[in-house]
This record gives structure tokens, C-alpha cells and sequence, in this order.
């Protein structure tokens, strides 16, 4: 059993996003339906609507990205507990895994084997791939469903579902807290918001950003210092000083000239996916002792930890918020590095379509 509902779907890897109709399943017995408000413009939308991604993860067509999802709930299967009509709702990356693998049964979801992603994976219940966020509304297992805290806005909360939990959980896996020197390389939607935990969990925060006209929205969002890291001088500053740098860059760039801040023992871990590889200095890690690691988004519990500590702290992304008729434009603007510092696609634009 299905319904039609409204998206904005590309064709083809050269195609603009364009107005379309997708089927969703209706809602089983697990699921819930969720009216989409917000959703927020990840970088990794654009790497799979362009099939950047071509060699991990090849782009099915049509692709309707998004997958920082919030909204309300309209329906629910019966046999869903935690929700019912009315409630907010959000949705990340993941909506469906295995369930039963260790990873699973740890809470860490988002390193299963067989996880599902929210757009671009292939769909078990209606076959062909996974639908995205660019859409009226979206159907998914109740547990893959977060609760939003009722204090925060909804278009700023909508990119913690991706950019949020992504920077949120390697800090907290490697025990940033007061007294720790921390690097965030990239102010852009990843990083802004990397900038702001790890403001909020006490660390030195130092913003590495290649944008010299970003130095004061970097300091407004948290930043202790900000260095323009085009110069080498002011890079060579900061050497073997750093407990943890997280890599939030887009675009292929030389890690090594960030191995080399960190101190002894000191990790550089990666968020940011460009679709090279990046070469590494053996140097760079032996004299030190240096880690260079990896993260994938977050668990579902830990996404919800997120959550509610942003409603604690009352946290939400910077936001520029656009119709859906200004997606291919948002595009362009963030393969500029010009966005602040996420965008947020204001749902209400597509019943005009
Ligand atoms: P974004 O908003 O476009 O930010 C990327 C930032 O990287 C830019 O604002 C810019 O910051 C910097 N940058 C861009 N091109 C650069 C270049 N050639 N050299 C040096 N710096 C450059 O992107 P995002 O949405 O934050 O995503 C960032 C990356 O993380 C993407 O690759 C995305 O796919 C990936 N991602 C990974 C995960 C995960 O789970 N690991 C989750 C979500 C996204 P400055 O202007 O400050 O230099
Ligand atoms: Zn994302």
C-alpha cells in the first residue's frame, strides 16, 4: 500500500533538483509518518546528487536527497509506542539496520553492515531506493525516529540530525572536555556546529577556516582564536599543541599540515568525506604517536543524547532558510564555501509546487 507525496528529485548527476511525485509506503505496524517542516542541505547531498560519491556509494537516479528531517507527526502504525499524532518528529541519516548485530545491539546503528540510509540505499519495503527529505513527508520505523526538544527552532534543529550528531559524536568518543585544546577545520555547516560543542563542553577552540571573512562569525560561534590557514605563519603557531582536530573539509586539502599541530597522542579525526583520497605523512604520525581516525554520523541513542543536551544548552545551527525553489541556487553557494552556515529548506515552499 502506497501514497504520493511531493519531492525534489535530480535525474541525472548533471541535472538541477526539480519538482516531482515519489510514492511512500503507508505506515505498518512499526512505522510513523511524519509531516516534513524542515530540512536542512547537507554537503552530502550534493556529493550524491552528483555522484561524487561514485566509487563507495554510486547514485541511483532519481535521487531525492536530505536527510536532516524534522516535522510532525501525522500518523502512526499500531503497534508504535513512543508517538502519536501531533508530536515533533526528526529524522537523520539512518532509517532502517539490521537490528541484530553487535553494532546494532550497542547502539551504534550508524556502523552497522546492513544499515539503511535515509536516501540512496535500497528500499525493503517498496524495492528501488530510498526517498530523502526533499519531500511533503517521509515514513520510518519508529525506532529510527528522534524526539525534538519543544525549546528549540525547528529550521536550526533540522541540521543537527547530520551536522549535529557527525561532530557531536567523535568529541564525546574521544573525551573532549574542559582543558582540552581543540582544532575545527572547515567552517561550514559541519563545522560551525563542531565549533559549538566543543565550545559547550569547555575546550580551547581553535577554527582553522580558509574564508578570512569568516574570522568573526567564527569568534560569535564560539571560537577562542581563528587562524586563516592559507598562512603558514600563523599555522606554524599552533605546532604540536592540539589534543583533537576534527576535519570537517568538503574538498580534497593536505592533512598533514594538521597532523602537525597535534600534540603527543594527539587525534585528527575525519567527518568530512571528499571523494580523493588524501595522502598521508608517515612523519607526521610517528613523531608524536599520532592518531588519524574516522566517524560516521552517530547511534540512535546517541543522536538523541544530542538532541536533548541542544535542548539544554539550547543549541540549534546557524541557519539561512530558503523555499525548495532555491535549492540549485543553495547549491551552488555552498560548493562556494558560501553558506551560514547551514541551509534549511522550509517545507511550506513545495505545496506550491
Ligand atoms: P560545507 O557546509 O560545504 O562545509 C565545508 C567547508 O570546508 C567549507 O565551508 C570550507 O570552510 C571548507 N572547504 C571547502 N572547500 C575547501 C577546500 N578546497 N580546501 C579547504 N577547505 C575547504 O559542508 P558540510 O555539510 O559541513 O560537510 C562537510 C563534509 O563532511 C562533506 O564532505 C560531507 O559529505 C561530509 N559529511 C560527513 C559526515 C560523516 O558522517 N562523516 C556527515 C555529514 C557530512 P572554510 O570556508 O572555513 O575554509
Ligand atoms: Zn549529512
Amino acid at each position: 500500500m502506497m501514497y504520493n507525496t511531493k519531492a525534489y528529485s535530480a535525474t541525472s548527476a548533471a541535472s538541477p533538483l526539480a519538482s516531482t511525485t515519489i510514492a511512500r509506503r503507508d505506515p505498518t505496524e512499526h512505522d510513523v509518518q511524519i509531516e516534513i517542516l524542515f530540512c536542512g542541505i547537507c554537503h552530502s547531498d550534493l556529493h550524491s546528487v552528483r555522484n561524487e560519491w561514485s566509487e563507495f556509494l554510486p547514485t541511483v537516479y532519481p535521487i531525492v536527497p536530505g536527510h536532516e528531517i524534522v516535522g510532525r507527526v501525522t500518523k502512526v502504525g499500531s503497534a508504535v509506542t513512543k508517538y502519536k499524532p501531533g508530536d515533533l518528529a526528526a529524522v537523520g541519516c539512518l532509517v532502517d539496520s539490521d537490528r541484530t548485530c553487535p553494532r546494532c545491539k550497542a547502539g551504534l546503528e550508524n556502523f552497522c553492515p546492513n544499515l539503511t540510509l535515509t536516501f540512496n540505499s535500497p528500499d525493503k519495503h517498496l524495492g528501488g531506493v530510498t526517498y530523502g527529505g526533499y519531500s511533503d513527508s517521509i515514513v520510518v520505523d519508529e525506532h529510527f525516529v528522534l524526539r525534538v526538544p519543544s525549546n528549540l527552532d525547528l529550521a536550526g534543529a533540522a541540521p543537527l540530525l547530520c551536522a549535529g550528531v557527525t561532530t557531536y559524536s567523535p568529541m564525546r568518543h574521544w573525551g573532549i572536555t574542559k582543558g582540552k585544546k581543540v582544532g575545527v577545520v572547515g567552517l561550514g555547516g559541519l563545522g560551525h556546529m563542531g565549533v559549538k560543542f566543543a565550545h559547550a563542553f569547555g575546550a580551547h577552540v581553535v577554527v582553522f577556516t580558509t574564508s578570512p571573512k569568516k574570522k568573526e562569525d567564527a569568534l560569535r560561534l564560539g571560537a577562542d582564536e581563528v587562524v586563516v590557514s592559507r598562512n603558514a605563519d600563523e599555522m606554524k603557531k599552533h605546532a604540536g599543541s592540539f589534543d583533537f582536530i576534527l576535519d570537517a573539509v568538503s574538498a580534497g586539502h593536505d592533512i598533514n599540515a594538521y597532523l602537525n599541530l597535534l600534540g603527543l597522542d594527539g587525534n585528527l579525526t575525519l567527518v568530512g568525506a571528499p571523494a580523493k583520497p588524501l595522502g598521508v605523512s608517515a612523519f607526521g604520525l610517528i613523531m608524536g604517536r599520532r592518531n588519524l581516525s574516522g566517524s560516521n554520523i552517530g547511534g540512535i541513542p546517541e543522536t538523541q543524547e544530542m538532541l536533548d543536551f541542544c535542548g539544554a544548552h539550547n543549541i540549534t545551527a546557524d541557519v539561512e532558510v530558503i523555499p525548495i525553489q532555491k535549492v540549485n541556487e543553495a547549491y551552488e553557494r555552498v560548493v562556494k564555501s558560501d553558506v551560514k552556515y547551514r541551509f534549511s529548506i522550509d517545507m511550506a515552499s513545495l505545496k506550491s509546487e
